[in-house]
């Protein structure tokens, strides 16, 4: 007897209500989005594998939020994780300026100095980025997790000529996003489809005046 074994991801929505959405700057729905994993035999349900994503998200422009009271996406955080955790590990702590200019380009906010060195010394005193992206996996929408993805690369691409060990950074750090390599490589060209958003190669000078 032959069995068809399979699995299945449903989405399930519930509407928390209207929020002033911060990107949108208009009145929005906040909707909860919930996907589990199913087994499925001969395409029919039989066991919950668990959650794989569970998020609040705008109607409008498709970002996350923590809450109908929130007043930025979540993945700005993330985003400034990213950009200060590749300053920081390529001891670049000249290319703040940068690295505000790719928040702005990614984001379309502007974002101070200050906030910059404060996660570069959070990621000084040992916090974990890698730690920090898996927790947020499940909270994140797929536009939110392309554009940390795009972050890092801009900054990567301004600090330097992209070459294995670079592209291997922006790698890990889709895979701890749940980015398949593919992905990562269509986001990639996407960008330089783009002019990269305006950032310039090596844009970041890597001698020190
Ligand atoms: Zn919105």
């Amino acid at each position: 007897m032959l069995f068809l074994l399979g699995e299945k991801t449903v989405a399930s929505t519930e509407n928390l209500g209207e929020f002033n959405c911060p990107i949108c700057d208009t009145n929005k729905n906040l909707v909860r989005v919930i996907e589990k994993n199913y087994f499925t035999l001969f395409f029919i349900r039989i066991l919950p594998l668990g959650t794989t994503a569970d998020y609040n998200q705008c109607e409008g422009c498709g970002h996350t939020y923590s809450a109908l009271d929130a007043d930025a996406p979540l993945y700005f955080e993330t985003v400034q994780s990213v950009l200060a955790y590749l300053l920081a590990g390529y001891g670049l702590s000249h290319g703040i300026g940068v690295s505000q200019k790719i928040f702005e380009a990614i984001t379309g906010k502007e974002i101070s100095a200050t906030e910059i060195q404060h996660h570069i010394k959070r990621i000084n005193q040992g916090s974990s980025l890698f730690e920090q992206l898996k927790s947020s996996v499940d909270k994140l929408s797929w536009l939110d997790k392309s554009l940390i993805i795009e972050a890092a690369y801009l900054l990567v691409y301004a600090a330097r000529p992209i070459e294995y060990e670079e592209r291997l950074q922006i790698n890990l750090v889709g895979n701890a996003l749940g980015v398949c390599l593919e992905a990562v490589n269509a986001i990639v060209n996407n960008l330089g489809a783009m002019q990269y958003k305006g950032i310039q190669a090596m844009e970041i000078e890597n001698h020190i005046h």
